[in-house]
């Protein structure tokens, strides 16, 4: 047997067209080419996204209402059924030793196309009571029709497939050519950094990814997989983070202490050892000859405007611009509001730069910034548009970086000369993950809150307590305090949400809050009607906003002191977090009430809210809940970095692969050394990006 397989083995290579593999062929080896496997070893790089142990598999027979259950079944029955709103939903009938079972997938009736009678499915999801026990699957994998299963309690590989090839092909075909191709498997990690890396040879991490007896060999195998990618990118990223460091040539401020000092002497609360930190680092960077690039991560309210503040006096007193650029027009007033305000006594007047300007005071505008007047602008990305002009721009601030694109980012750097860049981030991600998703910027954390802050007390209600709830919200108002009610627009565009959102609007004026004075704000008015609502709740003649997310970021009103979120579940817990930012901002005592279901399958989620006031702790729960998609998808990260690694789950591991790359790279700028070889050519044979980074020669 072996010896027969190893005469085989004498023909195939890794690098050999994948159609030449036995059991492959022209037409499905393009197929594998649209799931990027076109030499036969990248068969072995597809590696399976999930697992099934039978242990882990109910009988049909023993799943009730309220639990979350993982069954396999064979399909017999299957349709589509309308429902009077319109929605269709897919719903099959599958069996299993012991008994039958319904699931339904609901606004999925193309479902119908690829599930076919008699197919094995592998289900998981929560079962619930409708007109008998049905099973909602979250999740399925199409076994087709040949049900291998689990038997024998092997684990199952389940690979990521694509139309026209199953999950079942594709892992027929690695458990056929598996034992050839492993042997011709190198490792080019230099030992010592796998050994310091804790993680298996390469070609049993392999082994182990697809033929795995227990999960926990699964897990180990990916581990080093795992590890691989993000080291690979860790050192893509310092490399590029050093070689971008020495080509940035900036200004070099220097430190006068005039206006900084008299900010300092002016400030009407001492700084936090966080912000004392972060102003050095920020100082340091701009006294340097090379241009400042940096993160400032800090949670809501921990005081980064100040911070950004001296940095811009910084540059004013060495007799340049800056501007900072916040993502909407409200928050960019607040900032001009607040900020005119302390500078007052230094009889600084920053300047305000808005899409929404006369002609006339735009016209003022422009003659100042094309000016070697050293002012501050403040702004939305009108700051950043073409007509925008800077004399002498010395720092560029972006405020609530996750609300821009990377080309707006981007932009405001690009203003004037080569300013100094300072982004500013309420979500904060740990700090492996911050340096592989922003490897391109040095990082600042603000990890401490101003003192004195009170905790926002959060609680979840149930829609039965929905009218105590709103009691309570209107004994706050008659006491002289004011309320949010959001509701959870996640796309602005999304009718059926908004209309839930100007229904209870109507609702609510209607009823408990006759008499009250009430405000709807959501992402469909005009922007200068939206702002108005804002501006008059800020003012205090509105009692209580209705709102969408939209007031997500930046308001700032201490005498509202209770927030309801309806539907939180909707809701990521980061932007929960951020919601809840808007109250506790005053003296007074302040609630924060997640209203609708809350004691179903996400109320373990909603708990962490509840139960910790820490937006690290959040950020992180969230990111490992929902996966980085929702929070780092398209939007900002663009290209998929990852096919294998997830930095919030592998966070250990990358932490170990930041500091080995961070290690190599100090000993071996340009990895020349011969034990280093294989890294390098593994980096420019996956990374486009390693070419220019690492030139041979
Ligand atoms: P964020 O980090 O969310 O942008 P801000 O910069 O808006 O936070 O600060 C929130 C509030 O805390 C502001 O009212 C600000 O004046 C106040 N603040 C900032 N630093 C301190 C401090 N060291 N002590 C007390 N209050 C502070
Ligand atoms: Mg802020």
């Amino acid at each position: 047997m072996a010896v027969e397989r190893r005469a085989s083995a004498g023909r195939i290579s890794l690098d050999m067209p994948v159609k030449f593999l036995k059991g492959v062929g022209e037409p499905r080896a393009e197929l594998l080419g649209r799931l990027g496997i076109r030499k036969a070893g990248d068969l072995l790089w597809h590696v399976p996204h999930r697992y099934e142990d039978a242990s882990t598999i109910m009988p049909i027979v023993a799943v009730e209402p309220g639990m979350d259950v993982t069954v396999m079944g064979r399909v017999v029955s299957k349709g589509v059924l309308p429902t009077r709103k319109g929605l269709r939903i897919f719903q099959a009938v599958i069996r299993d030793e012991s008994g039958m079972i319904e699931a339904s997938w609901p606004g999925q009736p193309f479902l119908d196309r690829s599930v076919e009678k008699e197919d094995v499915l592998l289900l998981t999801g929560p079962c619930r009571f409708f007109h008998g026990r049905q099973i909602v699957p979250r999740e399925y994998v199409n076994l087709g029709r040949d049900d291998e299963g689990t038997a024998g309690g092997r684990v199952l590989a389940v690979y990521p497939a694509t139309e026209g090839i199953t999950a079942r092909t594709l892992r027929y075909l690695v458990e056929r050519h598996l034992d050839a191709l492993l042997p011709l498997v190198v490792d080019y990690l230099p030992d010592p950094v796998r050994r310091a890396a804790d993680v298996l040879p390469l070609a049993d991490a392999l082994r182990q990814v697809h033929r795995p007896a227990t999960l926990a060999e699964a897990i180990a195998g990916r581990d080093r997989l795992s590890f691989d990618e993000l080291f690979m990118v860790q050192l893509l990223q310092r490399r590029a983070n050093a070689i971008a460091r020495e080509a940035r040539t900036g200004i070099r401020f220097e430190r006068h202490r005039t206006l900084t000092t008299a900010l300092k002497e002016a400030l009407p609360f001492a700084l936090t050892a966080a912000q004392m930190r972060a102003i050095r680092d920020i100082v340091a960077d701009m006294c340097s000859p090379r241009r400042m690039h940096r993160l400032l991560q800090g949670d809501v309210g921990s005081g980064k405007t100040v911070v950004a503040l001296f940095a811009a006096l910084l540059a004013m007193e060495n007799g340049f611009q800056s501007a900072l650029m916040a993502p909407t027009e409200l928050l960019a007033e607040q900032h001009l509001h607040s900020i005119s305000k302390l500078l007052h006594p230094m009889g600084i007047l920053p300047v305000m730069v808005t899409g929404s300007l006369s002609a006339r005071s735009r016209r003022e505008v422009d003659v100042r910034l094309q000016s070697t007047e050293p002012v501050l602008a403040i702004g939305t990305h009108a700051l950043v548009q073409e007509r925008t002009r800077f004399a002498r721009l010395g720092l560029a601030i972006v405020d609530e970086q996750h609300r821009f694109g990377v080309e707006q980012r981007a932009a405001l750097g690009e203003k004037g000369g080569a300013p100094d860049v300072l982004v500013m981030s309420a979500t904060p991600i740990p700090r492996s993950l911050a340096l592989t998703l922003y490897g391109d910027l040095d990082l600042t954390m603000l990890d401490e809150r101003p003192p004195g802050r009170q905790p926002v007390t959060t609680v979840l209600r149930g829609e039965s307590q929905r009218e105590r709830v709103l009691q309570f919200v209107l004994s706050q108002v008659n006491a002289g305090r004011q309320a949010y009610i959001v509701y959870p627009v996640i796309e602005e565009s999304e009718k059926i949400d908004l209309k839930a959102a100007v229904t209870a609007y109507e609702t609510l004026s209607g009823g408990v809050f006759h008499g009250r004075r009430l405000a709807l704000v959501h992402g469909r008015l005009p922007g200068d009607e939206r702002d108005a609502a804002m501006r008059r709740f800020r003012d205090g003649a509105i009692d209580v906003l209705v709102a969408t997310t939209v007031i997500e970021v930046g308001i700032d009103v201490p005498n509202a002191t209770v927030m309801v979120v309806e539907h939180p579940e909707r809701f990521g817990l980061s932007q929960l977090h951020q919601l809840r930012g808007r109250v506790g901002r005053g003296a007074d005592a302040s609630y924060c009430i997640l209203l609708g279901d809350v004691f179903g399958e996400s109320a373990a989620r909603l708990h962490i809210l509840a139960d910790t006031d820490d937006g690290f702790e959040i950020a992180r729960a969230d990111l490992r809940l929902r996966g980085m998609g929702d929070l780092f998808g398209e939007r900002q990260h663009g290209e998929r970095t990852f096919r294998i690694a997830d930095p919030l789950r592998d966070e250990a591991i990358n932490a170990r692969a930041l500091r080995l790359a961070t290690g190599m790279l100090e000993a071996d700028p340009e990895l020349r050394r011969p034990e280093h070889a294989g890294v390098k050519r593994v980096l420019q044979e996956r990374y486009a990006r390693a070419l220019a980074l690492f030139r041979v020669g």
